[in-house]
């Protein structure tokens, strides 16, 4: 029989520090909010960054994108929140600055993570929201992903395009030359 170590590695594709991290954590927060693997229980992970280890969060525990119980929170940080959805328990764990990395696998958790409460309170579960069309490309977009420009309902790309060209409109040296011509 396959271990859960073994799927995860055939999850990701390859074996990696990353996976080996990601599945600690995982285990370990199994461990701390004393939750059985085989149970339906649903739990929420945030993960604060996107690396490999987050693979092995999500075979783990459960959480997966798809799911919506998988956030990304794009902090950088080695940091992953726990919540049980039925006790309402929380943890936040992050890795310790100075650690043994030569088995992280058979590492005991306590030595190489700490543990703290959770930075954000439980997400909610998701909700259907009703769609509506992008003013600039037509494409429907979930009413929380709509943004108002110019009296105009737009989606989060067309919004951020509108946004970056008169970024860069303001920042060209043709601009700055347009200025240095009319004031001379
Ligand atoms: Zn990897
Ligand atoms: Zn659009």
């Amino acid at each position: 029989m396959m271990d859960i170590w073994n799927f995860t590695v055939q999850f990701h594709g390859h074996e990696c520090n990353g996976l080996r991290w990601g599945y600690k954590v995982a285990t370990f927060a199994l461990e701390k909010l004393k939750i059985d693997k085989s149970s339906d229980e649903e739990l929420v992970a945030i993960v604060e960054n996107d690396s490999c280890a987050v693979d092995g969060i999500q075979v783990v525990t459960g959480c997966t994108f798809g799911k919506g119980n998988l956030i990304f929170r794009d902090y950088g940080k080695h940091a992953y929140t726990f919540f049980s959805r039925k006790t309402g328990e929380g943890i936040r764990i992050t890795r310790r600055k100075e650690f043994d990395t030569k088995d992280i696998l058979s590492a005991n958790g306590d030595e190489i993570f700490d543990v703290s409460e959770p930075k954000e309170d439980m997400p909610k579960t998701a909700r259907i929201h009703k769609s509506i069309e992008c003013a600039k490309c037509g494409e429907m977009a979930m009413e929380t992903r709509i943004k108002i420009f110019d009296s105009q309902y737009l989606c989060y790309p067309c919004y951020d395009k509108i946004m970056s060209d008169q970024h860069l409109y303001l920042n060209t040296p043709l601009a700055k030359n347009g200025e240095k011509n009319g004031n001379s």
